[in-house]
């Protein structure tokens, strides 16, 4: 059964991994192309858009997809739309692999809030020193506070925006609570800004802003899409076998109807 993963998650990955041990699936990750060196994957993969809702279903169409996984970013909100739409216009079913999001627990000090401008605004009038995990495609709502100094933090360089207080570090996920304490000690972090992505790789840094009582400005996730959602590779596996056996029957039952039907003619 060919299986396709919309991917760009440690998530989608390890996926991935379990897919790759099987022999009755052949599944391909696709990849937006956002960073420079993607990790590793272990099935084939296929890199760049589709060109929207219809040419995600033309692609399920044309490489005889059964199965498509949304096990894209809980913020990547534009794919897991045309996930859901492609999967209506192709009837190739669809399930979401995603991550629960993060919640606050007694000792965190967070704001929440529903946008990356109105984390900027959170922040306050008055300059702080700001560490900023956003990934690096939303800096521009923090021209809407230039008055603080940031630390950006990012997998691969920012473009400039024009923030004029700006220090970059470039590095890539997981980071465990002992690192994250020791980068805000060592830059006087005042505030932690980042987006509820959920999940373990990069929650270190919630871990040292509680310890340090450093307040975090903590941006929602997006709705949820309205698909089956897992949180557990393993559980996408069983649904992933419950869709072959529909697609099995669904076959069998169509070679059933390719039979000549005995007419009963008299001799
Ligand atoms: P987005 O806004 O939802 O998607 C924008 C466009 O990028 C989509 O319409 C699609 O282009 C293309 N695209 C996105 N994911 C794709 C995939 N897996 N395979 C092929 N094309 C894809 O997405 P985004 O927020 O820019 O995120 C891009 C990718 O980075 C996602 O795959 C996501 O898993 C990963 N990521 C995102 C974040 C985040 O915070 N947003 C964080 C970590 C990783 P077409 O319309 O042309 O098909």
């Amino acid at each position: 059964m060919q299986v396709l993963i919309l991917g760009g998650t440690s998530e989608a990955t390890a996926l991935a991994q379990l897919l790759a041990r099987r022999r009755d699936y052949q599944a391909t990750m696709s990849l937006a192309g956002r960073t420079s060196e993607p990790a590793a994957q272990p099935i084939p993969v296929r890199i760049g858009g589709f060109g929207g809702a219809e040419g995600l279903a033309n692609y399920l169409t044309e490489n005889r997809i059964s199965a498509l996984i949304d096990a894209t970013h809980p913020f990547a909100e534009q794919i897991s739309k045309n996930a859901a739409a492609a999967s209506e216009v192709t009837g190739v079913p669809v399930c979401a692999l995603t991550r629960a999001p993060w919640t606050p627990i007694p000792g965190d000090n967070w704001t929440q809030v529903d946008s990356l401008v109105d984390a900027a605004n959170a922040i306050g009038t008055k300059p702080k020193k700001v560490l900023l995990t956003v990934g690096r495609l939303g800096l521009a709502s923090f021209l809407a506070a230039p008055q603080h100094n940031y630390v950006i933090r990012s997998i691969d360089p920012p473009a400039d925006v024009g923030l004029p207080r700006v220090k970059v570090i470039l590095d890539r996920p997981p980071f465990d609570a002992e690192s994250e304490e020791r980068l805000m000690r060592s830059y006087h972090i005042e505030v932690l800004v980042t987006k509820n992505s959920g999940g373990k790789a990069t929650s270190g840094k919630l871990i040292a802003a509680r310890n340090m009582g450093i307040p975090v400005i903590m941006v929602r996730q997006p709705a949820r899409r309205e698909i089956r959602t897992y949180t557990k590779p393993n559980d996408v596996m069983i649904w992933l076998a419950r869709q072959a056996k529909i697609l099995q029957a669904k076959e069998e039952a169509a070679e059933v109807a390719d039979v000549p039907v005995e007419t009963g003619d008299a001799e």
